[in-house]
């Protein structure tokens, strides 16, 4: 799943090619994956990028109206005196609709230079086609069975209780040592669980919370609100350090490359059985019913090995 690193390169990306293009479509093809009816993905059509951004792991991308002048009068000298005159209803922007995009699990993008506007197939890894004027156009797509990925047409980006439950992000500066307590403090729980909550910090998900308390040397089972001012200190800078590098490395490679570039530089997410790179010790799992997570016993536990739950449920 893309965390924060990849969905900020990734806006970053979008941002710089769609930014004033003007939208000739939106077309669905899966309508499991639209969530909002009010306003309708037709709405985008004749409106122009105004840019792309981030919420969390929500991309948002906010579609401006464009100015309707009656014709020909732009071309038409202002009568005397009404230059400095807002005509009736037009002192106020009409605010952008927004486009929000949960790529969830096995979602991404890819750019078309020429994007069709037939009919999309209702199966298949396409879920939707946002066409632009100049012929072009960005798939949304979604691979394998598990279907998750979500689209939002709204006028506020808060409609989406997704986004509007979001915690601080996670590379916010004012998630500084006397927040990060606080947050932790009012979530008691186990820290894997706690920093993987988009509630309580946006961006971080189960492969960066693995590295980030790897590299703070911190127990996934560790208590949030049992921890010394040590092990918060370590915390917030494995928080940044972590995120902050995998981001200057997502921002080198192109859309392409993103979604899949992220593993590269994990020390023990994914890493079941492999040595740690800091200590050798070798990287244990932890497996819940839906996901899987790592850790170094070596770094993180004092040696201390968990049951993999699965797997003794198995064994039981
Ligand atoms: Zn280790």
């Amino acid at each position: 799943m893309p965390e924060l690193p990849e969905v900020q390169a990734l806006a970053e990306i979008l941002d710089r090619r769609l930014r004033g293009l003007r939208i000739a479509g939106l077309s669905v093809a899966s309508v499991a994956a639209l969530k909002t009816y009010d306003p309708p993905p037709s709405a985008l059509a004749g409106r122009e990028v105004a840019g792309v951004g981030r919420h969390g792991k929500f991309l948002d991308l906010a579609a401006s109206a464009v100015p309707t002048s009656p014709a020909g009068s732009a071309s038409l000298p202002p009568s005397p005196g009404s230059a400095d005159l807002p005509s009736p209803g037009s002192d106020q922007p009409p605010s952008p609709l927004h486009l929000l995009v949960h790529l969830s699990r096995a979602g991404w993008v890819r750019w078309r230079d020429a994007a069709s506007d037939a009919r999309l197939a209702q199966r298949g890894p396409l879920a939707a086609r946002l066409r632009f004027e100049d012929g072009a156009g960005l798939d949304i797509t979604e691979m394998g069975t598990e279907k998750r990925l979500a689209l939002y047409v709204v006028r506020d980006p808060a409609e989406v209780p997704g986004v509007s439950r979001l915690g601080v992000d996670a590379l916010a500066d004012e998630l500084d040592l006397g927040r990060l307590r606080e947050l932790l403090r009012a979530h008691p729980g186990t820290l894997k669980t706690v920093l993987s909550d988009q509630g309580v910090i946006a961006g971080v998900g189960n492969a960066y919370s693995d590295e980030i308390l790897h590299a703070a040397r911190l127990s996934p089972f560790a208590r949030t609100d049992r921890l010394d001012a040590d092990a918060l200190d370590r915390l917030l800078d494995a928080l940044r350090e972590t995120l902050g590098s995998a981001l200057e490395r997502a921002r080198a490679l192109d859309i392409d490359e993103l979604k899949d570039g992220k593993r590269m530089a994990m020390r023990v997410h994914g890493r079941t059985g492999q040595p740690c790179p800091v200590c050798g010790d070798t990287v244990r799992e932890v497996s819940l019913s839906s996901r899987s997570y790592q850790y170094c016993p070596g770094c993180q536990t004092g040696g201390r090995i968990y049951a993999d739950r699965r797997l003794s449920r198995l064994l039981r």
